[in-house]
């Protein structure tokens, strides 16, 4: 047998038909494509840290609850004592858990566009995955569709990012509420930009169907990989059987724990990234041919002059600046690319290699 018939014959179909999550390759860059927080610590929290590091015994499996840093977790959000919490290696694992808890055939719902690993995921367990089309004029959710999408197809998980990736709005809170009281199964609101979305949440209406899901990963520790879900007692207990028992390794355990105790200096740097935000979005509307949407989290969303999407971005490149070209996707994000808040030194670097690439795509 041949290795392409072997392979065919060994793997689901769902699996064989998927691509890989691609990550650019972004060694030399002035990285403003992934979300990452462009900001280190002071060398003396760095010695701290390292220091606090030297007591993880590394010969020992760790903490299989992470009960440390459950309980620091449970109390730097508040959380009442009817909820409890699951983490995850990133919340993509926990997306990873939530949908390998349902049985087969079932539906999952979210938006379009929204964060690609809910339909990445569910389209390697083989469930039927539906993204509703936000509304084309402020990318709110589109509340008439959805309501229709929950009745024809019963989603056991809807996942709504609050803020959304990659358009960076808070849906209208009205309209996100009617969606959980006619959901039939779990509402997932993934508040990945929580740090930058200036307290809004639905933290506080966490319950029953209602789960809400957190990440370091944009705050700033992105190479940790720690996500949380909180809900529903009953509902986490569940979860956690099927979490692999050693899911969080010590590492990263103690140096959430170590962050959560500096919590200030995460604090002072996503105050800064809101403000570089405010300049950035000011300055990209200010060019002739781009238009910047509104974002309540740590990048903005632009439109280029029609069909100039993959040369600007080229161009960028070119002058030594990633972002992400959303453009490929389509629908609403035709014409659109994405870039992170970074430094206000590597945002005005993207705003000149910006001018120059607009320039270009001019006299092209
Ligand atoms: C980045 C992102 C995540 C993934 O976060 P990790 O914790 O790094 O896995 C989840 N949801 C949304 C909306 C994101 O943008």
């Amino acid at each position: 047998m041949s290795t392409s018939h072997f392979i065919h014959s060994l793997f689901r179909p769902e699996v064989l038909a998927l691509s890989a999550y691609h990550v650019a390759n972004a060694s030399g860059f002035i990285k403003l494509d992934a979300m990452e927080n462009p900001y280190t610590w002071p060398q003396s929290l760095t010695d701290q840290w390292l220091a606090r590091l030297t007591h993880c015994q590394l010969n020992r499996y760790p903490d299989p609850q992470a009960q440390q840093l459950s309980s620091a977790l449970k109390l730097r959000n508040q959380l009442p004592e009817s909820v409890d919490i699951l983490l995850g290696n990133g919340s993509d694992e926990i997306i990873q858990l939530l949908l390998m808890a349902l049985p087969p055939n079932s539906h999952v719902l979210s938006t379009t566009p929204s964060f690609v690993m809910y339909k990445q995921i569910s389209d390697s367990l083989g469930l039927h995955y539906h993204g509703v089309a936000l509304r084309e004029d402020n990318f709110d959710l589109d509340l008439p569709a959805m309501l229709n999408a929950i009745e024809q197809h019963r989603p056991a998980i809807i996942f709504l990012a609050y803020p959304n990736n990659p358009t960076g709005n808070l849906f209208d809170v009205t309209a996100i509420e009617r969606i959980i009281e006619v959901a039939h199964g779990l509402v997932i609101i993934d508040e990945a930009y929580e740090p930058f979305a200036n307290n809004a949440s639905f933290m506080h209406k966490v319950m029953h169907k209602v789960l809400v899901m957190r990440t370091v990963s944009k705050l700033g520790l992105a190479g940790l990989r720690l996500g949380y879900l909180v809900g529903d007692t009953e509902i986490i207990t569940q979860l956690h059987k099927i979490r692999l028992p050693y899911n969080i390794n010590v590492l990263t355990q103690a140096s959430v724990q170590f962050a959560l105790d500096n919590h200030a200096i995460f604090d002072a740097q996503t105050k800064a990234i809101c403000v570089e935000r405010t300049a950035l979005y000011d300055a990209l509307n200010a060019l002739s041919g781009i238009c910047a949407y509104k974002s309540a989290a740590n990048f903005i969303l632009f439109k280029a002059p029609q069909e100039e999407a993959g040369r600007i971005f080229e161009s960028l490149k070119s002058q030594g600046i990633l972002i992400k070209n959303m453009s490929p996707q389509g629908g609403l994000l035709r014409d659109c690319l994405r870039v992170t808040v970074g430094t206000p030194e590597e945002n005005q670097a993207f705003l000149n290699a910006l001018k120059i690439a607009l320039n270009d795509s001019l006299r092209g």
